[in-house]
């Protein structure tokens, strides 16, 4: 096409009509076998894509600047652009190219992060969520969030209590993208979600239409049955996510059929520091799910399995009823023995229903996404087999729900097996989708088509040979249809009933009255298979679509079989016990173990009992040397205190948790790797928070309060926070600390118990047990684990020296200042001379004066070691 072609114009005209309307979104408009990107459109994909910018015609006088993408590759650069965080309009071409003027074209679909379906696009293992956020409408009412998977149908209104708990689920549910109202300012806490904010309309989510919108979208005539008949907060959360999906789809919601309400007190209360510290989904060290608690736990063995493996970590229950169900399943389960191997490895063939099906209700599916229904659709005859080949107690309810949703799809195996082929294509236009015998008139017209083709290379043979023109091609060309193409050397030998229908540059296309009719059979012929088979398929997904709620609810059992499964087999290799939950105060916990630390521990890991409740142990002081293991127990007892409200078994020989309504972690300034936040303003803030947000039902894990400032003004902190926690009720809490004073508090008020960790000397030098045992500990074993790291011996022999000092200055046994370093230093032993050559260096000297030991970590203990060794090795 060039600047003079007078179809450009129009096609321009097109372009910018469908532009208009998603002014913020890419373009890609389709171009007969490519997507195209125009003017801005073409600059930004060019860049974002790493495609090639070419220009096409012209505009106003001005070249208009072109990028394209083949449209077989249209997933592959969907994805980049949509994970760069822009929006796409996909346009298609409407009708066939009639050769007058633009073709009718139209925007199919828009595409965001929140809105992704395909299967190449999405994380198997985690949820694909698209939130909404409402502030609150009424009094009564708290900020209103709504979550939805567009891919897999699930969709859930929170009715938060505050923005801190607004901010909680967010941070379980990790939304890709989070749609907020214009001009509307989001509080504080949403601050770390600015880069996934999409703003919409404000009247998207006005409450006075979302009602509307909902019972329209279910069908329904009140929403009771959902619990938010009253909650217009949550309509308006709810509605918003339904209009943005209808809108950017244009295709069936129908598998978005249902919408579960959460309410305040329903799960326990888990903020993004406590998740991170409790490195619940992700390790702190390099923020990988190795290392984390749901990298040790989830053994499941489908995608399903693991979004709901990683939901119920990141949503343990509140109800010790719902908590026993799960609980009674694992039990089962872990009762069945080797057996279950079996069941996992028939798990194994159940592929990614929910996801599946949420593209064949939308009309978006491959053949190979209902080859994947019917393949699961098999193994389901196999899992019901276990439940009824079982021996031993009766099945759980949990179990006997599974069972129920399994059943009752031999009619549609039956019919995908029929219908479709053994092995399926990518795309349905690339044929062979449907089993020989399944549809008579769809055989006849394969038979047609592939034997019109054998004819065409027959009529090809048979005209080479009888005009002897050996090089005589049959060739299909676009605007000419099937047409005989001659080179010009052959011009004398060319027959005269050849109808000439194009001269070009080397050769000649001719056409016959024999060809022009194999030509209509064979076209014809094509044309209706792939109209009848697109209509079959289009059958067979209206067909499945019928069944959607309840494969929905079959897919939702195998996730929660899966994942019952998962926790049984680590209960059975790893030696958990079933806990008791009960709805009383007490967290008993007999030779507990940390479920991560266990598995990365090469020795033996130590296991220890915890007893915390409201009366007499409602504060745990743990004092103890470094590295002694007092950050392990904390957490050991968070993390089995969790995992038990999600129903699992837990590391331990026997447990008894009382309900737990939320937990609160601080951890020490140096573990706190969440880039660079580590200052003293910070470990205050994450403290406040927990005193005024615990409740008598929470757990509170402090590790180090008021290390991050001077000795005296830490201790006093620590000790008025203690103080307060006792007085307030609020909390059970573990609190370790390196404030030996604090041990005081356990003889002036009840409920403050002092533990500490075992430590035997061996030839003068300490052995951690990483026992926990009564008592404080009466000394920090700084020095030793300093010279254990390796400082020189010239800084620990000072350090002891400095320490001996302070301890008779405390003692009052002497008032002067710290006795400057002995005159020996100045005369060094000849082999420690020869060990540090230039220890007088100046800058090893500043960098040593430099150093606080007491302000260190054991981190910064060794960071400083390396950068002392550093510092040597320049000088050799
Ligand atoms: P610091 O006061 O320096 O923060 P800490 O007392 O909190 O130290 P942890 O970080 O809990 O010590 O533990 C140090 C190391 O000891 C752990 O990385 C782990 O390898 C080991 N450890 C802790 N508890 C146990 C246990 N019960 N059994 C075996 N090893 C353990």
């Amino acid at each position: 096409m060039t600047s003079k072609d007078t179809s450009l114009t129009p096609m321009v005209a097109q372009y910018w009509e469908i532009k208009a309307k998603h002014p913020d979104a890419l373009l890609f408009y389709r171009m007969g076998d490519f997507y195209e990107l125009f003017f801005e459109d073409a600059k930004i994909a060019a860049a974002v894509l790493d495609i090639a910018l070419t220009t096409r015609g012209k505009s106003a006088g001005e070249e208009i600047p072109m990028a394209g993408i083949p449209w077989r590759n249209l997933d592959q650069y969907l994805k980049i652009a949509v994970e760069a965080g822009h929006k796409v309009a996909i346009c298609e071409q409407m009708e066939p190219p009639s050769g007058k003027g633009p073709v009718r074209r139209d925007v199919m679909r828009v595409v965001t992060r929140g809105t992704l379906t395909e299967e190449n696009m999405l994380d198997p293992g985690s949820n694909n969520h698209l939130v909404s956020v409402v502030a609150a409408r009424g009094k009564e009412e708290g900020p209103a969030l709504g979550v939805l998977d567009l891919s897999t149908g699930e969709f859930r209104v929170a009715l938060a209590e505050s923005w801190d708990h607004a901010a909680g689920l967010l941070s379980a549910w990790r939304p890709v993208e989070i749609l907020v109202a214009e001009g509307w300012q989001p509080p504080v806490v949403m601050d770390s979600w600015k880069e996934r904010l999409t703003r919409r309309p404000a009247w998207e989510f006005d409450f006075r239409q979302a009602r509307g919108v909902l019972l329209d979208h279910f069908q329904v005539a009140s929403l009771e049955g959902f619990g938010l008949e009253h909650a217009v907060t949550g309509q308006a959360a709810a509605a918003a996510l339904i209009g943005y999906c209808r809108e950017s789809q244009r295709a069936a919601l129908n598998h978005i059929n249902a919408l579960s309400v959460l309410v305040p007190g329903q799960g326990m209360v888990l903020d993004d520091t406590c998740r991170r510290n409790l490195e619940i989904n992700a390790s702190l060290r390099d923020g990988k799910r190795r290392g984390s608690l749901l990298g040790v736990l989830d053994e499941t063995v489908t995608a399903m399995g693991s979004r709901l493996m990683g939901q119920w970590l990141n949503d343990p229950l509140q109800d010790v009823v719902a908590i026993g169900r799960r609980q009674d399943g694992v039990a089962w389960l872990v009762a069945q023995g080797v057996k279950r191997e079996g069941l996992r490895q028939n798990l194994r063939s159940v592929r990614d229903l929910e996801r599946v099906l949420g593209r064949i209700v939308m009309r978006r599916a491959t053949p190979k996404d209902l080859a994947a229904l019917r393949d699961t659709l098999a193994v389901l005859p196999r899992l019901l087999a276990f439940f009824s080949d079982a021996v031993g107690e009766a099945l759980p309810d949990i179990l006997r729900k599974v069972r129920l949703g399994l059943e009752g799809y031999e009619g549609l195996l039956a019919l995908l097996e029929k219908a479709l082929a053994d092995a399926l294509p990518a795309a349905l236009k690339d044929g062979a989708v449907f089993r020989p015998g399944f549809h008579p008139e769809l055989d006849r017209l394969r038979d047609l088509s592939g034997g019109g083709r054998e004819g065409l290379m027959r009529l090809e043979a048979e005209e080479r040979e009888k005009t002897g023109i050996s090089s005589l091609k049959i060739k299909f060309h676009r605007t000419f249809g099937y047409t005989i193409d001659i080179t010009h050397t052959h011009k004398d030998k060319v027959p005269y009933h050849y109808q000439p229908r194009q001269t070009m540059t080397g050769s000649m296309r001719y056409t016959t009255p024999e060809l022009k009719e194999f030509e209509a059979q064979i076209l014809d012929a094509e044309e209706r298979l792939s109209q009848l088979e697109s209509e079959l398929f289009e059958g067979l997904s209206g067909e499945v679509t019928n069944h959607a709620g309840h494969l929905q609810r079959s897919a939702r059992q195998l996730a929660i079989l899966d994942v019952l499964v998962s926790f049984a087999d680590t209960a059975y290799r790893r030696g958990y016990c079933r806990p008791e939950v009960n709805a009383g105060d007490e967290i008993r916990i007999i030779q507990g173990r940390h479920p991560v630390v266990e598995v990365f521990t090469e020795g033996d890991f130590v296991a220890n009992d915890a007893l915390l409740d409201r009366e007499g142990n409602r504060i745990g002081l743990i004092t103890g040397p470094n590295m002694s293991g007092k950050s392990t127990f904390m957490r050991q007892v968070a993390l089995m205190v969790l995992m038990a409200h999600t129903g699992s078994f837990i590391p331990a020989k026997s447990a008894v948790i009382g309900l737990t309504d939320r937990m609160f972690t601080r951890v020490g300034a140096a573990d706190d790797l969440a880039g660079g936040r580590s200052t003293f303003m910070v470990e205050m803030t994450e403290t406040a928070y927990i005193l005024h947000h615990a409740t008598p039902r929470s757990l509170v894990i402090l590790d180090e309060i008021g290390r991050g400032t001077a000795t005296f003004e830490g201790l006093s902190i620590a000790w008025a926070v203690v103080e307060f926690l006792h007085l307030s009720g609020r909390g059970r809490t573990l609190f370790a600390t390196h404030y030996h004073e604090l041990t005081a508090l356990e003889k002036m008020f009840p409920g403050i118990v002092n533990h500490t960790v075992e430590v035997r000397e061996v030839e003068g030098r300490p052995l951690f047990l990483h026992a926990i045992i009564p008592g404080a500990a009466d000394q920090s074993y700084g020095i030793h684990i300093a010279e254990l790291a390796g400082l020189p011996p010239l800084v620990t022999e000072r350090a002891w020296e400095v320490l001996a000092d302070l301890q008779q200055r405390e003692r009052g046994v002497v008032r002067s200042p710290i006795k400057p370093p002995p005159r020996r230093r100045k005369s060094v032993d000849p082999a420690q001379m020869s060990l540090f050559p230039d220890f007088h260096n100046a800058a090893l000297m500043d960098f040593l004066n430099a150093l606080e030991p007491d302000k260190m970590s054991p981190r910064e203990a060794l960071e400083a070691i390396y950068r002392l060794k550093g510092l040597l090795d320049l000088k050799k």
